[in-house]
């Protein structure tokens, strides 16, 4: 089993209730959650939109490989009505949001994935979540 600690971040419709059924629908299909952050309302990081976010991590458990892992998050992000991938630093307003930040301690980067998440380090609404639920 593996530990992986996820990232989470909407900024559209009803926030609260994105980052709940992300988080509902990544126990279902990726495994425990072993600890969830508070939700923090953060301002739009590398794009102008008038709508904020809402941030969360959390903390899983799976047997899930990296890959099968991103097959998961991105079906999830799907799922929740997300239509647009962000390409080359070009952001837009999306439902939801779920990046892969660390899985156990691992080093990997393939042309679809890199972790630990590259910018990991440069975003508060990625950090200030995590330190809460990092062991
Ligand atoms: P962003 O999260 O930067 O707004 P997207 O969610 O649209 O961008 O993801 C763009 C691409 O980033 C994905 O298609 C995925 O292949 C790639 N990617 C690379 N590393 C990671 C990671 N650690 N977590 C999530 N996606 C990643
Ligand atoms: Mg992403």
């Amino acid at each position: 089993m593996h530990t992986v600690y996820l990232s989470l971040g909407t900024n559209l419709g009803d926030k609260e209730a994105n980052l709940t059924l992300a988080i509902k629908e990544i126990e279902r299909r990726i495994g425990t959650i072993g600890a969830q952050s508070a939700f923090i309302s953060t301002e739009p990081w590398g794009f102008v939109s008038e709508n904020s976010f809402l941030n969360a991590a959390v903390r899983v458990v799976t047997a899930l490989s990296p890959e099968e892992l991103l097959q998961e998050t991105q079906q999830i992000e799907r799922f929740m009505g997300r239509t647009q991938k962000s390409n080359g630093g070009q952001y837009h307003d999306r439902v939801i949001d779920i990046d892969i930040l660390l899985y156990d301690d691992l080093s990997l980067s393939t042309p679809t994935l890199t972790i630990p998440h590259p910018l990991m380090n440069e975003r508060d609404f990625v950090l200030i979540p995590l330190k809460e639920i990092l062991e």
